[in-house]
């Protein structure tokens, strides 16, 4: 056995002197000497050192405890093969699908189980039996896995990565191959990695160990004995940054540290960058300068957001995770889309990369919805076939817009082949086949398709990552290609496959271009140990630092004590280890920083801010503005711009350039008063669609009365949000399904010689509304289990209670003592006729409505009719919705339809209306209730639930009162004024403009009163 000698160091310390003495020992031992330090940044960097210094080295001299252990491995047997992790997640799926694992077998477990049997093995826990009374029928099935894994690897004579430590121990056992030996800052090795450390000392000549060490056992727990050392070098030095923690007095120290709380993330980063051009400003160059964060992955999507801003020339450590690559991702879509059984949006995603050969993907999108496709093979075909027949019978009915539908029916039918080539394809990627089957039929696919298409030119850097990227799943598929052949018989299906092969992806990370020159940006426990000049920490956060996740998978609290695995407090050591390393790191000065906000969420600061705080009082670092931000240098440079203070950029006019501006920063603030707010002002156009020849729809002029720029959108510019992806009813199917419902049921009863219903009457209405409820809902072929539910809950069923037609019918029965006589249903004008379907009183044309000096032609379908004697009439409307007009609406003109109707009925009939209602017909709510109505006829009126508010003077003078604003309206339509909604509360849900419009309620809020009730000033 070798001499060893254990070094008690600061982190940090001494490291100089140990590399000056490894690159002695290896210029006379260069192939037995050998320099283990914890991480792969750190030998890295030594080996960057070396090299600077002109010292050449054999490959892997400077390594970590698991490079060593893949050298030994590798250069000493061949008889054996080590797999990755994916290797050891595909066995134990493999193992749990083909045994009989019924307390373990679940979504997600393999992952878990994995973890598990990597923290048994290196910690050498003997499970289950080092659980002695805790164990379970659980343990004990996790047991006989763990036992089979193991099994599995000797019998095929596999070494996984923890194996891979006792392996390499097993082989250096004995070896005189590593002759000098330096071990450097490792902390806390746990057993299986104290045994090959053991090996080494007892094979080595030369066996030097520094272990990171400081008077504060609050952080440093390891004092080294378990090595048995010869000779104990104690460090002299102290620090104080070293004593954090550890409740004593600082007195001193910290002196470079600095503090800042910044706004968010976002805004965290932004102030890293600005202090990084201010440090090179004053003479620091990049490759001097490291940031640091606690989860490097999540923290690099701001990197790289906003250091090319600042122009700050940066490194990352990590590599980006494969499975973020949209390449990749595009050539996963290949096979989810069979796996995961053809689902809408994944094909509608395959269709539209740019990376695979297909073209029309935005025109599937649109068709899929009209087809109300979901997902499955089958479903795409039939229902794209019946989107086909149902624009056909379209065709063929009175007054077909011909050119469009013609159109449409070839673009249907265009998908419809071009989905039946793509799933033929896709076909033979399905069934139950080998790995290795799978792959081969995968990669014919691709090289049918020619896929991935990767473009010749662009952007260089997008180009050569996407050439990483494309390079690292290659590489992902022959791993599990190699993998495979310990499974040669096993047959997989295709979703099996599709989520080993994701899993594998997701845990590959590609490569990443080093640049010793620029900043370097790492995760804060691949500090520990380097010497850097200007260190910032951010993201500090409870959660992020310190990140105490201590649950075992498959294993309670109790057995995870039991076992002796990392407890919460071994692991809250560790984590102030690693940030007290990364502190005592910065040579010159460290930058601390949290994020108070995520979003609109409070974060909380990290307990070790608090404890820096405390101990050293550090000054605050960063300000509120980023001059070296190109952004906020764009945004000066326009403001300079619009006060005439600097010149115009050469591709653009001053004027130009002004005129830009004053849109965002003069028209687009306080009441709505330009074109850039929709005041387009009178055009000929608007005239010619709008003027008084134009036939209106209560709909649009509602919809103008509400949100005059949405009318713009609709009505104008003829835009129409996507048709929602619905697998079962719409709202307006839903509603019209009642429609028809109520108005075949009335227009057949009345027909029959009854009138309104009674309590005597109705059992047979109930049988006859039962009976077309029926037929009209079987016209649906829906299959979902929404629909199911609500065609329950139309017709009703032993288990949902009465349904909604039989609580309607009971409505009906409670409210006969007002005296109305249901009269007439879905009574149309100015809409085609189509005998059988409308009401006999419709009429094709618009009714002419007089407006003062001007005429409204109207279109519309009036739900229901119901009369009194002496020619006096009630207009009702259903809704099957929630919402629902309220007095308040009607006079305020926002709410049309129900006065507008009473007038086209006053006009065609020279009938007197009494009433506007509202019948709500919803799963919730059956209710007719009065809008308004005449409160001279209470005896009538007051039977209805919800009437006593409602009752009106004069219903004529309100009838006027909403002509009045339809009036206003009209001229704000052929006065080109379309502004956003005029109320500074939040849009209505059932806007689909929401994703495109600039609505902006602080600007509204902002102009105060000065808006009037259209939005402008
Ligand atoms: S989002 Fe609001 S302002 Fe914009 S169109 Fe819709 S309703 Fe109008």
């Amino acid at each position: 056995m070798s001499p060893a000698v254990l070094y008690r160091r600061l982190p940090g310390e001494g490291l100089p002197r140990f590399i000056a003495e490894f690159r002695k020992a290896a210029a006379r031992d260069p192939f037995g000497t050998v320099f283990v330090v914890p991480t792969s940044h750190l030998a890295r960097e030594i080996v960057r050192r070396l090299g600077k210094e002109g010292s050449p080295l054999i490959a892997d001299a400077v390594t970590t405890l698991p490079g060593l252990a893949r050298k030994v491995f590798l250069d000493h047997t061949a008889a054996e093969t080590l797999i990755p992790k994916i290797g050891s997640r595909l066995i134990i799926d493999r193992l749990l699908a083909a045994g009989d694992y019924p307390l373990i077998a679940r979504a997600g477990a393999v992952d878990e189980l994995a973890t598990l049997f990597a923290v048994l093995i290196t910690r050498k826990v003997d499970y289950p039996a080092a659980l002695g009374d805790l164990a379970s029928a659980k343990s004990a099935e996790i047991g006989r896995l763990f036992a089979a894994y193991l099994r599995f690897l000797d019998e095929h004579r596999l070494v996984d990565e923890s194996t891979l430590l006792a392996r390499a121990t097993r082989l250096l056992t004995g070896s005189d191959e590593f002759r000098t030996v330096y071990v450097y800052g490792l902390f806390e090795p746990v057993p299986l990695e104290r045994d090959l450390l053991l090996a080494l000392r007892e094979s080595a000549e030369e066996f030097h160990y520094a272990i990171p060490y400081a008077a504060n056992p609050a952080v440093f727990a390891d004092e080294g004995l378990w090595l048995h050392p010869d000779a104990v070098v104690e460090d002299e030095r102290t620090s104080a940054v070293a004593g954090l923690f550890s409740r004593r007095e600082m007195g001193g120290g910290g002196e470079g540290i600095r503090l800042a709380e910044r706004r968010d993330r976002l805004d965290e980063v932004r102030a890293i960058a600005q202090e990084i051009r201010d440090l090179a400003a004053a003479g620091v160059r990049p490759g001097e300068i490291v940031v640091a964060f606690p989860d490097l992955a999540s923290a690099v999507p701001y990197v790289e957001e906003v250091f090319p801003d600042f122009a700050v020339p940066y490194a990352a450590s990590g590599g980006r995770p494969l499975a973020a690559s949209p390449l990749v991702q595009a050539l996963l879509l290949v096979l989810a889309v069979p796996a995961c059984g053809y689902r809408r949006s994944d094909v509608v995603a395959l269709a539209t990369s740019p990376y695979l050969p297909f073209t029309r993907g935005s025109e599937l999108d649109f068709l899929s919805r009209e087809a109300r496709i979901t997902a499955g093979a089958d479903a795409w075909d039939e229902r794209l076939a019946a989107l086909a027949r149902a624009l056909e019978d379209e065709l063929a009915g009175p007054d077909p817009a011909k050119d469009r539908l013609t159109a449409e029916i070839a673009s249907v039918m265009a998908a419809r082949e071009q989905i039946r080539r793509l799933f033929a394809d896709l076909a033979t990627l399905e069934g139950t086949k080998t790995i290795q089957e799978h792959l081969a039929a995968y990669r014919s696919l691709l090289d049918t398709w020619r896929a991935p298409a990767m473009p010749a030119e662009g952007d260089p850097r997008v180009l050569e990552e996407e050439a990483r990227d494309l390079a690292g799943f290659m590489r992902a598929l022959a791993m599990l290609e190699e993998l495979a052949q310990f499974f040669p018989n096993e047959e997989v299906a295709l979703p099996e496959f599709f989520s080993l092969l994701s899993a594998h992806v997701a845990g590959a990370r590609t490569g990443r271009r080093r640049n010793a020159d620029a900043v370097q940006v790492i995760g804060v426990r691949e500090a520990a140990h380097l010497a850097v000049p200007y260190l910032f920490i951010g993201d500090l956060v409870e959660g992020t630092m310190p990140r105490l996740t201590t649950r075992l998978p498959f294993a309670t609290d109790l057995e995870t004590r039991r076992l002796q695995t990392r407890s919460k407090s071994d692991i809250l050591r560790e984590e102030r280890y690693h940030f007290i390393a990364a502190l005592l790191a910065a040579r010159s000065r460290v930058y601390l920083s949290y994020p108070a906000a995520d979003g609109g969420t409070p974060l909380v600061r990290s307990g070790f801010v608090d404890a820096v705080r405390e101990a050293f009082s550090p000054e605050t670092w960063g300000g509120d503005g980023f001059p070296a931000s190109r952004l906020s240098a764009a945004r000066r440079a326009g403001a300079l711009l619009a006060r005439g203070e600097a010149a115009s950029p050469p591709v653009l006019t001053a004027a130009e350039a002004v005129r830009r501006l004053n849109i965002e920063n003069y028209h687009r603030k306080g009441g709505y008063d330009s074109p850039y707010d929709g005041l387009i002002g009178s055009d000929p156009a608007l005239a010619e669609r709008f003027g008084e020849e134009a036939v209106f729809s209560v709909t649009a002029l509602e919809t103008y009365a509400d949100c005059p720029f949405r009318f713009y959108l609709e009505r104008v510019l003829g835009l129409a949000p996507l048709p929602p992806a619905d697998p079962g009813l719409t709202g307006e199917e839903r509603g019209s399904l009642v429609h028809r419902i109520a108005c075949r049921f009335y227009a057949g009863w009345r027909r029959d010689g009854n009138g309104a219903v009674t309590e005597a009457s109705y059992p047979d209405a109930l049988r006859r509304i039962l009976t077309t409820g029926r037929e009209e809902a079987d016209r649906f072929t829906f299959t979902s289990p929404s629909w199911v539910a609500g065609k329950e809950h139309l017709l009703g069923s032993p288990a949902a209670g009465p349904g909604l037609l039989e609580r309607f019918l009971r409505h009906e029965a409670a409210v006969v003592g007002s005296g109305l006589i249901p009269q007439a249903f879905e009574v149309s004008f100015g809409l085609p006729v189509t005998a059988g379907e409308a009401d006999p009183a419709s009429v094709p044309d618009a009714v002419a409505i007089a407006l003062g000096c001007g005429t409204l032609r109207l279109r519309g379908r009036i739900d229901r009719i119901d009369l009194l004697p002496g020619g006096r009439f009630v207009v009702t409307d259903y809704k099957t919705g929630s919402q629902r007009p309220t007095l308040g609406e009607v006079v305020a003109g926002r709410a049309l339809q129900l006065p507008l109707y009473i007038r086209a009925v006053e006009t065609l009939t020279g009938m007197q209306g009494i009433a506007g209602t509202c019948y709500t017909l919803r799963r919730g709510k059956v209710q007719n209730r009065p809008v308004f109505w005449d409160a001279g006829l209470q005896d009538c009126f007051t039977c209805f639930p919800g009437s006593r508010q409602s009752g009106v003077g004069d219903v004529r003078e309100l009838v006027e009162a909403s002509l009045a604003r339809v009036k206003e309206h009209l001229a704000g339509i052929r006065g080109g004024r379309f502004p956003p909604r005029s109320d500074a509360g939040p849009c209505p849900g059932y806007c689909g403009f929401k994703t495109v419009c600039r609505f902006d309620s602080l600007r509204l809020l902002a102009a105060g009163g000065e808006v009037n009730a259209d939005g402008t000033d």
